[in-house]
């Protein structure tokens, strides 16, 4: 699978788009605003207030969260510079994802943006947004040119589907019933993935600069926890079941596994620990349910069951796509896996682990 270029969210401001279905992110996102808050005060007074703050949001996407992003980050910097008596900062954000995302629509927001912007904060500024396309697993910006980077929801993605899971048949990721090699060969691709990106960002950030990271991990060493697997466990029940139908190739699902990983909390703290140039001044962790929409109607397990299929159908379509088919291949499989994950919600609730990371450049 060519990563780099299959790996978008759905685009647009459509139905399906993860404009319209990111609200499970944005849940992340909001739970981490006061860690966030500390990690931007912190970057701007270790870099004794500059007169120009550079921040990056890696993983953008295309849709209100990266919006949200950048408001939050604006009113922190706002609200200290007036505190301290400092004039206010110009400030540069560059928006970053694959060459594949949907830019467009990003930018197409950005009148609105400046225009509240300016209602609300006037004397703000100026903010300057620019796109920034590459992948955030290699170098992305000159040396030592940032003060502030913030990701969420992104680096659980992989830069390539680890090799040697030729013998991860029937799964489309680490299951309960995958060879103990397959778990090996994904916590070795997150590995040098992860590294390469601190890395990448160690040259980029200057001193005492801050990064914040928010990800999915999993709770337990055990990577077949429910926290860890089960998503997928739904999705490859879900494409067994159109391999039934005719609809798609046993031979298809034998050959797909996600470029993803959920990493432990302990993995995450060695591979920072081994690269060496940022210290850890938070890594914490936290839970966003799958679904609490509150429904209290008889069917809440189908809306809920539904609910969820839109938001992981928004980030994983293009992928699923262009291996399985689009049009009705992804139709059936998203109606049967809203059917598996609300038997299952029945059953166990389940929320999304997530790992919180903020560091200072040393
Ligand atoms: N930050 C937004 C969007 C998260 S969706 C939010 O919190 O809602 C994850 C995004 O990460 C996708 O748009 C995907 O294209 C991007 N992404 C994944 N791997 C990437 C890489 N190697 N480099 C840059 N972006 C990447």
């Amino acid at each position: 699978m060519d990563v780099e270029n299959v790996l978008n969210m759905n685009a647009g401001e459509g139905e399906t788009s993860y404009a319209n279905n990111s609200i499970h992110q944005r849940q992340a996102i909001t739970k981490v605003r006061a860690i966030m808050e500390d990690a931007v005060k912190n970057a701007v007074s270790m870099t004794t207030f500059p007169t120009c703050i550079q921040v990056a949001d890696l993983g953008c996407s295309s849709g209100p969260n990266t919006f949200l992003v950048i408001s939050e980050i604006v009113d922190t910097v706002h609200g200290i510079y007036q505190q301290t008596n400092n004039k206010s900062p110009e400030l540069q954000v560059f928006l970053n994802d694959l060459p594949g995302n949907d830019f467009n629509t990003v930018f197409k927001s950005l009148p609105a943006f400046y225009k509240k912007l300016k209602e609300e904060k006037g004397d703000f500024g100026p903010c300057f947004v620019s796109g920034l396309a590459g992948s955030f697993y290699g170098r992305l910006f000159p040396s030592q040119s940032l003060h502030f980077v913030h990701s969420s929801n992104s680096l659980h993605w992989l830069s390539q589907v680890p090799n040697g899971l030729s013998n991860n048949k029937a799964n489309v990721f680490i299951a309960k019933s995958s060879p103990p090699s397959v778990f090996k060969a994904y916590k070795e691709q997150f590995r040098r993935d992860f590294s390469k990106f601190l890395r990448s960002r160690a040259v980029e950030i200057m001193p005492g600069g801050h990064m914040l990271l928010t990800f999915l991990g999993r709770s337990a060493l055990d990577p077949t926890t429910n926290d860890c697997c089960k998503m997928a466990e739904l999705l490859s029940k879900s494409l067994l079941d159109l391999v039934a139908q005719g609809i798609v190739k046993e031979g298809d699902v034998d050959s797909f596994n996600l470029p993803l990983y959920r990493p432990f909390k302990g993995e995450v703290r060695e591979i920072i620990d081994n690269e060496g140039s940022f210290n850890i001044e938070k890594l914490e962790t936290f839970e966003v349910d799958w679904d609490n929409s509150d429904t209290s109607e008889d069917d809440q397990y189908c809306v809920s069951g539904q609910n969820v299929a839109k938001w992981i159908r928004a980030g994983t379509e293009p992928m699923l796509a262009t291996h399985f088919g689009a049009g009705t291949a992804m139709d059936s499989l998203f109606a049967r896996f809203a059917q598996h994950v609300a038997e299952h919600l029945c059953i166990e609730k389940t929320a999304d682990f997530y790992i919180v990371l903020s560091m200072t450049k040393k």
